[in-house]
């Protein structure tokens, strides 16, 4: 399991990692340092480290076993992990936990941060067309259909997984602290073609929750734990700065109106 050497590397990586982003509003970037969110990322790293799950923040005894992190270190890969650390209105330090996407299918664990999305409404939209695009898939399968219903159904089912992510798309809506929020595509800068997975980040996760709950974000780090990316580009116990395709692009917008920034 995460057995290899890791906390002495963590500290090295990007070190003037955090997170920031333009916005179109104020033709600027804003910018949200590590500030002291590097420590309890260590914690965390030890916690995960000597644990192995990340049902850290559990009521039972027990781990649930299908949170344990050995998946990290298989087939599956790696995955990035954040903290932001945040304060309450009456100054009250609050540490705030972020794992990327889904944890082995689950939108919500408990001690993490919700996606920025309602999972429920995510479902809905998302497992009845998919069901479909997947019977599609069988049926193109068969040796028996024939040309001409193959073309047909290749079409169909390219058509429907493009609706079905921009339906997906649209469940996610960004706020930010100015108390401004925004459809994510609306957010987004670019020429609106958002990469799958745009918003399911720990930054946008993390910044989502604070804005919500009235928390002032003080400091961000984010981390990858786990088997090397395929790429190469992030590896176990680094820290790094959220990425350039998905996370940049919609950063601008939720760092907008952060008081105390630096510009
Ligand atoms: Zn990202
Ligand atoms: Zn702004």
């Amino acid at each position: 399991m995460n057995a290899s050497p890791l906390l002495l590397s963590a500290v090295s990586g990007d070190a003037a990692a955090g997170c920031a982003g333009y916005c179109r509003r104020c033709r600027r970037e804003h910018r949200l340092g590590p500030g002291e969110s590097r420590a309890a990322a260590l914690r965390l790293m030890e916690r995960l480290h000597r644990e192995g799950t990340v049902d850290l923040f559990r009521e039972q005894s027990r781990p649930d076993p299908g949170l344990s992190t050995e998946v990290l270190f298989g087939p599956a890969r790696g995955k990035m992990f954040g903290v932001l650390q945040c304060c309450t209105a009456d100054g009250t330090l609050r540490h705030l936990y972020a794992f990327s996407g889904q944890y082995e299918g689950r939108w919500l664990v408990p001690g993490w941060v919700p996606p920025v999305f309602d999972p429920e409404d995510f479902a809905r939209v998302h497992d009845p067309l998919e069901r479909r695009i997947k019977e599609m898939g069988r049926e193109l399968d068969s040796p028996a259909i024939s040309g001409e219903r193959r073309l047909l159904l290749r079409r169909e089912r390219r058509l429907l997984s493009r609706r079905l992510m921009l339906d997906l798309h649209g469940l996610y809506r960004l706020p930010n602290p100015r108390g401004e929020e925004l459809p994510m595509a609306e957010a987004f800068l670019g020429n609106g073609n958002m990469p799958t997975g745009t918003g399911d980040c720990c930054a946008p996760k993390l910044l989502a929750e604070a804005c919500r709950h009235g928390l002032r974000p003080l400091g961000l780090s984010e981390f990858y734990w786990g088997r090397e990316n395929r790429s190469g580009t992030r590896d176990h116990g680094r820290f790094s700065s959220p990425c350039e395709e998905k996370c940049l692009p919609i950063l601008g917008f939720m760092l907008c109106g952060l008081d105390g920034e630096r510009t």
